[in-house]
């Protein structure tokens, strides 16, 4: 399967609009065998479907359901997937498929490559991580966001950038060697192209009110997105989201506890909400009161690699939405903390200082 989308067919498809539909017109995949498809075990149950481990013949997969409700979120993330194919740090696309179920409706199927340790979130309720392992999954989920934010041309082939609008640790999938991809892009918006997002058409509602509440950006649960450049506007909500990721990351970290017990997971402001925070609760803590994940005590020591840790987070949950990293911003903050190593945590104190290796341009 093509990782982009025929340029030159897109240039032509410009006149009209390029739906989902198109795009998967451009992208015939080969039909799955049903027959030979199980499903074993329920192991996710998302808001807009089951995913099930299964098997396809020989093969592990997992497959995603959704119920004849959900088709539009089935359509949004096959297109996704059919555009983002064969990125290191997004998810694995396998196939996709209608069928009818057993109350004669019909279902929608995405095959996905299975990932054993599940989402970030219950990897990290399960696991601590040492420095080296919990950057290269913070990493690698910067790394994919950073290919599904740009805009990219090559040969004759167009990838629009693209929005997730829901990245949390649930939508972030954990592979054997513990590294992560992006995935769930049933909400995803593409930016560029012949049908970006724009302000007053029906879809408004829909570009400022989705996502998981508690990675809210403030724009959003205030209502105050600026729908003048949706674009950047959407990237910047992406990138807050990203900062809590980070922190309930870290926070895992057992180099960064030294000599003490790492803390149970979080979510982040599960102290301050619990599990199941409502908007208005959101909108008070995190838009009104502008309240952030707290540091760890542990974390109060201002080492090179704490310094630039904390900054990194702070600068992608920023109030205000534009001066928030970019997302190849963060990817490069991430490689640099990468190469900053747990000695230089504990030995290598530059309090006052810029951190010198650290880039500090947004
Ligand atoms: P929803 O859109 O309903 O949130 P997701 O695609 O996020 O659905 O899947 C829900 C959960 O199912 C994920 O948080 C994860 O725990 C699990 N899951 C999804 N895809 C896979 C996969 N390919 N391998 C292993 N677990 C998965
Ligand atoms: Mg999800
Ligand atoms: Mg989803």
């Amino acid at each position: 399967m093509a990782l982009f989308l025929g340029y030159r067919m897109m240039k032509e498809k410009q006149k009209h609009s390029l739906s989902a539909v198109d795009v998967m017109e451009a992208h015939r995949e080969p039909a799955v065998d049903l027959d030979h498809l199980k499903l074993l075990e329920l192991i996710g149950d998302g808001r807009y479907g089951n995913v099930f481990r299964g098997c396809l013949g020989e093969r592990c997969v997992a497959v995603k359901v959704f119920g004849s409700a959900h088709r539009q979120n089935y359509v949004t993330e096959r297109s996704a997937y059919f555009l983002l194919q064969h990125h290191d740090h997004i998810a694995r696309f396998l196939s996709a498929t209608e069928r009818t179920a057993s109350d004669g409706r019909p279902e929608f199927l995405i095959l996905m490559e299975y990932y054993p340790h599940g989402c970030l979130s219950r990897y990290l309720s399960l696991h601590t991580v040492d420095w080296s392992t919990c950057c290269r999954m913070t990493h690698g989920v910067t790394r994919g966001l950073a290919f599904l934010h740009t805009e990219l041309y090559r040969a004759d082939q167009y990838k629009p950038a693209v929005a997730h609008r829901d990245v949390t640790s649930s939508n972030v999938l954990v592979r054997a060697d513990l590294s992560c991809v992006l995935s769930d892009f049933g909400l995803s918006m593409r930016l560029t192209g012949s049908t970006p997002c724009c302000p007053g058409n029906d879809d408004t509602m829909a570009i400022s009110e989705v996502g998981t509440v508690r990675y809210m950006a403030p724009e959003v649960l205030g209502g105050a997105l600026n729908l003048r450049d949706c674009e950047s506007a959407l990237k910047q909500v992406d990138i807050y989201a990203l900062g809590l990721l980070y922190w309930e990351s870290f926070r895992r970290c057992s180099d960064l506890f030294p000599g003490e017990a790492v803390p149970e997971y979080q979510l982040a402001f599960q102290a301050e909400l619990g599990n199941h925070p409502s908007l208005e609760e959101m909108q008070m803590l995190v838009c009104r009161e502008k309240y952030r994940p707290r540091f760890p005590e542990a974390w109060k020591e201002n080492s090179l690699v704490l310094r630039s840790l904390k900054e990194t987070m702070e600068d992608c949950w920023d109030q205000d939405a534009e001066a928030r990293l970019t997302a190849q911003c963060a990817e490069e903050r991430l490689s640099d903390l990468t190469l900053l190593s747990t000695h230089t945590l504990h030995n290598h104190r530059s309090l006052g200082c810029r951190p010198p290796q650290v880039s500090s341009a947004s």
